[in-house]
């Protein structure tokens, strides 16, 4: 089935004992064991089944089978936030003295974990000077463990050359780590590129409304741990923390998340309440046509601010000059995001002046909501960084981020006038 359908069907049957036909909401952390026998092959990992709300629950297994569906994944592990997504899906690839490799363009979270927290670990995560490839590989030394890029990065809009990035990765015997957050399955799927693991802050598009926050761990199945075992023992010698499984023994081709699963959120918690998997889930349900209205008033807005001379630049994929037009044709089949940066003409003031009469836009920092949102980031978001690092990750002090929702579009248009009009 079509991403569409998978949107509103994937993962979950007609419940068998009540029939509900909207996903139940599973609302319970522990499950009864049939006998002393049932409750051992549980914890043998013999039989499948749900044992405690850490470590699974039926509703929060429906969105993990569904956006599995939309990655076209072998599985998922849903946790409580995006940040909580990135910190599992690197610590299941690297330990104390090991590093990955990212590219510059980055949530600013994102950044701080790598930067200043990973590194308390002893793990030292290596920025590229780009997103080139090449910068890419010129960091990679037999410590590497992974490659890390947003598909499209937040706020730059930069859109990475994944299966570039992939094959040199694999190159090197390590996983390309994708976080599709902005683009969405909906306008790109990063394992039909060589991607092996994507994650997702389910906060934005995917949930959609603003109401909810969530994250998810998306795994390919394709990476050949055990081929790589040298880099990888975790995946293929037996875990003394679970008395020795062998994950790609056990669980073959969903040996990395099966790992995250029982390693991770196992013993660190970060857990999606089932009320919140129900609230993202009515989200996913719509989320292939508000990708539609967000595209397209993507666009009314970017031509509307590049027409209008109390604007200075506008930095938006879906023009022809952009210089990440291109990968935008490839990766995103010429639907640029709705998420755009520009430059007030008149510099820090006209900007804030600008920020301050917005009437329908909203000044917060989220994305990805029904609603329009505007954002300073060099005042929030990417507050913690130097003015080097804020250079690297694309921001600049005059720089205003919109997230495009699906209102009318000539009443977007409208409150950028009025605000541009105020700001001159
Ligand atoms: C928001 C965001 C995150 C973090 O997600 P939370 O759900 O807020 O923790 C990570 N990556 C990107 C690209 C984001 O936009």
């Amino acid at each position: 089935m079509r991403n569409e359908t998978l949107a509103i069907h994937g993962g979950y049957e007609v419940d068998p004992t009540t029939k509900a036909v909207a996903v139940p909401i599973y609302q319970t952390v522990a499950y009864a064991f049939d006998s002393a026998e049932h409750g051992a092959a549980l914890f043998n990992l013999e039989v499948e089944g749900n044992r405690y709300s850490r470590i699974s629950n039926p509703t929060c297994d429906v969105l993990e089978r569904r956006i599995a569906l939309l990655e076209g994944g072998v599985g998922a592990l849903s946790v409580s936030s995006g940040q909580a997504a990135l910190h599992y899906s690197v610590l299941n690839v690297a330990r104390n003295g090991n590093n990955i490799v990212s590219v510059p363009q980055l949530y600013g979270t994102t950044h701080t974990l790598f930067a200043h927290v990973l590194p308390q670990l002893g793990i030292n995560v290596r920025f590229a000077e780009s997103d080139h490839p090449a910068a890419m590989e010129k960091l990679v030394d037999d410590n590497t463990r992974a490659f890390f890029c947003e598909s499209v990065g937040n706020p730059a809009g930069n859109v990475c050359d994944l299966e570039a990035l992939a094959k040199v990765a694999h190159k090197h015997g390590i996983p390309l780590i994708v976080d599709n957050t902005v683009a969405t399955p909906i306008l790109l799927r990063p394992f039909d590129y060589g991607a092996d693991v994507v994650i997702h802050s389910l906060t934005k598009f995917l949930g959609g409304h603003g109401t909810t926050m969530g994250g998810i761990v998306v795994d390919s199945g394709k990476f050949p741990w055990l081929e790589h075992s040298d880099r990888f023992p975790m995946f293929s010698e037996p875990d003394a923390s679970y008395h020795g499984l062998v994950y790609t023994d056990h669980f073959g081709p969903s040996a990395y998340i099966a790992r995250c699963r029982t390693v991770y959120q196992r013993t660190m918690g970060s857990v999606l309440s089932p009320l919140s998997a129900f609230l993202l889930l009515q989200g996913i349900e719509t989320v292939a046509l508000r990708i539609d209205r967000h595209v397209e008033n993507g666009r009314r807005v970017a031509e509307f601010l590049r027409d209008d001379d109390r604007v200075e630049w506008v930095n938006y994929v879906g023009f022809e000059d952009n210089r990440y037009h291109a990968l935008a044709g490839k990766y995103l089949g010429g639907r640029a995001c709705s998420l755009m940066t520009f430059g007030v003409r008149g510099g820090y003031k006209a900007a804030a002046k600008f920020y301050d009469a917005l009437k329908l836009i909203k000044r917060l920092v989220n994305l990805g909501d029904a609603k329009s949102l505007a954002c300073h980031p060099a005042s929030t978001t990417h507050r913690q960084m130097s003015a080097d690092e804020q250079r690297g990750a694309g921001v600049t002090l005059e720089m205003i981020r919109l997230s495009i929702g699906i209102e009318h579009a000539d009443d977007i248009t409208a409150d950028l006038d009025q605000a541009l009009a105020a700001a001159k």
